[in-house]
């Protein structure tokens, strides 16, 4: 897979690019690496990223794609979500003061005009609230134009954490989190190893919106495979519609050839399904939705048919649009253009 199905919108990988390491220690090749993908990124400060001392692979949502991105910590602290490769070979681990520091020193010295800053790798609000309030604080003193701080969150991360704790880091200045549901479906939850039920995914998310967070949520559409599709479809919409997020986001899934491991979750009987089937599916999901003022997008290059709308509001334009491409399939996507 070449994205981040979790905690979000999905990631782009520099991590699948030359000096990508096994060892999760930082390379000075991935300096002349970053610098060399701002095509696949579509990020037109690449070489600012070049001049970051990364410890790769990295990921981030594309609505980052223009964020200073600062590794509070590296790899993830969940590290078992089946359909997720991105972590795999990093061990994780919370950067201590005196590592960031410098990192935020240097990079204020020579980009101290950003406004944007995403806070990775996997789970960054993993952090205690004194240690994520410290860095914050930092962040903005160095950063005078600072206007949005946004990190990738799990379920554990906010349950974890207390109300007041969430308060004092959205008061510090975290805005903004990417939260991956992945599925309503709490049978598939065991089988992903999500590490959460549906009922933990709903609490958490309010607790994050309660607290004051944005919350931009991500489900995965094709993660049930050909007999549950039913199944996750109405329990996906149904958590969807508990939490109402600010924004969610469909991705559909996409799986390395050999997948070992999620094949071993997932178990014998699981099949993929064909670009219809992943339609048919989204459109079950569009018509169970009941949300509030939602800003809902499939426009991720692994979706078939990219739309955009606000939920409910645009429900039935949205049907008739996805009624339409499965009549003119030809107008989906092709699969060989899914890939970044
Ligand atoms: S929680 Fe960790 S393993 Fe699961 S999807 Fe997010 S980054 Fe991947």
């Amino acid at each position: 897979m070449k994205f981040c199905f979790s905690c979000g919108d999905g990631g782009i990988p520099c991590g699948t690019h030359p000096g990508s390491p096994e060892d999760g220690r930082r390379k000075e090749i991935f300096k002349i690496a970053c610098a060399m993908i701002g095509t696949l990124r579509k990020n037109t400060k690449s070489m600012r990223d070049a001049m970051m001392n990364y410890d790769v692979p990295l990921y981030r949502p594309p609505s980052e794609a223009n964020s200073l991105i600062f590794q509070v910590t590296l790899g993830c602290s969940h590290n078992r979500c089946a359909f997720c490769v991105m972590y795999r070979q990093k061990k994780f681990r919370i950067r201590p003061w005196e590592e960031l520091q410098a990192d935020i020193i240097e990079a204020a010295f020579s980009y101290r005009r950003t406004n944007r800053i995403f806070l990775a790798d996997g789970d960054a609000l993993v952090i205690d609230a004194d240690y994520m309030s410290r860095i914050l604080n930092f962040l903005y003193k160095k950063f005078p134009d600072l206007e949005r701080v946004s990190a990738y969150a799990n379920p554990n991360n906010l349950l974890e954490k207390s109300e007041e704790d969430l308060r004092r880091i959205r008061e510090a200045g975290l805005q903004m989190l990417y939260f991956g549901i992945e599925t309503g479906d709490d049978e598939l939850l065991v089988k992903i190893r999500k590490g959460a039920t549906s009922q933990e995914l709903i609490t958490s998310a309010k607790k994050a919106i309660d607290a004051g967070f944005v919350l931009s949520a991500t489900i995965i559409l094709g993660l049930a495979g050909k007999r549950k599709s039913l199944t996750h479809a109405v329990e996906t919409a149904r958590v969807c519609s508990a939490i109402n997020p600010h924004y969610l986001s469909a991705l559909t899934l996409m799986l390395e050839e050999d997948s070992p491991y999620f094949s071993r979750c997932l178990g014998k009987d699981w099949e993929m399904m064909d670009k219809l089937e992943v339609l048919h599916e989204l459109r079950s999901m569009i018509e169970q939705f009941q949300l509030d003022n939602c800003i809902f997008r499939s426009n991720h290059a692994s979706n078939y048919l990219p739309i955009k709308a606000i939920l409910n509001r645009d429900k039935e334009r949205l049907l008739r649009e996805i009624d339409d491409a499965l009549k003119n399939p030809e107008r989906l996507r092709p699969e060989y253009s899914r890939a970044l």
